[in-house]
């Protein structure tokens, strides 16, 4: 079966900030597929470029970045090859975005209704009268109070809970097959964090929308996704089925990240932390991007990059895993490099 989302070995870089500034990769190498109805997660810490793959593959990368090298197909279409206008049609209507801040997406000076029928009517020929329906009605499924008198209101008036629920309001008015869903919930407490998860998660399997969920929690995904991706320094370093990710994590990076949830740590001691910080993306050395904070590191590690091992479907990077891992026949092996 055709995913509905492959990519296939992307690279984006940003240009030098001077003349003589070489250009600096930011995203090495990613592949990663997405079925219809699918629902993964990308998990990394800030700065792992979660955020950039998915303004990637919308083509809203910001000004000095840009593809070096890839393919990002969508529903049979080469996104980084489409036109601005074709790419602009394709984004929104076939795949909806929910940023952490829900006013990326809402016009303060814009009532909720001039907004949501504004959002459909620019890629469907209905009246005012059939887009303003259709947006009640889609307010109604993500459990806003009140949807008629929401209309009037400006986003301000709004909570935050209830701005991020018009957002995901926006994101499905059309007819999406894709879902991203970049940290929906940092900015919400708690509870209605589980309350928005729950509501996308929902909302994405009763209509058959696969969702990309973003997020630095390893916790909060585990519960909504069916497939996991962890990425560090630009990598992608393991992907596998969220359950099997969390009960048998194969890269000690994972690793790290299941060690320092809440659950794991004995009532009253401190949270374990992975010691040593994430380097720039832009500046690993040649070897495995994880060795300078790796338990196992080797000369091995400082010199080669790993490449993805494991069994169907689940996968990590790490000379660890490979079948010889006692011997040297990886050594020439370098993962690619621009
Ligand atoms: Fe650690 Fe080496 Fe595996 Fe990298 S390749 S995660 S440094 S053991």
């Amino acid at each position: 079966m055709m995913p509905l989302l492959h990519i296939d070995d992307l690279w984006v870089a940003y240009n030098g900030r001077g003349p003589n500034q070489p250009v600096q990769n930011m995203l090495h190498g990613i592949s990663l597929s997405i079925q219809r109805g699918e629902r993964v997660a990308i998990i990394g810490e800030s700065g792992a470029g979660k955020s950039l793959l998915t303004m990637a593959i919308i083509n809203l990368l910001q000004e000095g970045a840009f593809i070096r090298q890839g393919k990002i197909e969508f529903e049979d279409q080469v996104l980084n090859q489409l036109t601005p206008e074709a790419l602009r049609l394709i984004r929104g209507r076939r795949i909806g975005m929910v940023f952490q801040d829900p006013m990326t997406n809402l016009n303060p000076l814009l009532t909720i209704e001039q907004q949501l029928v504004q959002c459909i009517r620019s890629h469907r020929r209905i009246s005012y009268q059939d887009a303003r329906t259709i947006a009640l009605h889609k307010l109604r499924l993500v459990h806003i109070p009140a949807p008629e008198s929401r209309l009037l209101q400006y986003p301000h008036q709004l909570s935050a809970g209830q701005r991020q629920r018009v957002t995901i309001a926006m994101a499905l008015s059309l007819e999406p097959a894709l879902i991203i869903a970049d940290e929906p919930t940092s900015a919400l407490d708690v509870t209605m964090q589980a309350e928005i998860m729950h509501l996308l998660n929902h909302l994405c399997q009763s209509n058959g929308v696969a969702l990309l969920f973003v997020s630095h929690d390893l916790g909060l995904v585990a519960q909504h996704t069916d497939r996991s991706l962890i990425m560090y320094a630009g990598r992608i370093v393991e992907d596998g089925p969220t359950a099997s990710l969390i009960n048998d994590a194969q890269h000690p990076y994972t690793q790290g990240l299941i060690k320092a949830l809440p659950q794991h740590s004995r009532p009253g001691s401190r949270l374990y932390q992975i010691p040593g910080q994430m380097p720039l993306p832009q500046q690993v050395g040649p070897g495995c991007a994880f060795a300078p904070r790796c338990p196992y590191t080797t000369e091995r590690c400082l010199q080669q990059i790993p490449a993805p091992q494991g069994p169907g479907g689940h996968q990590a990077s790490c000379h660890l895993l490979a079948s010889d891992a006692a011997g040297d026949s990886h050594m020439g092996h370098t993962g690619g490099s621009l």
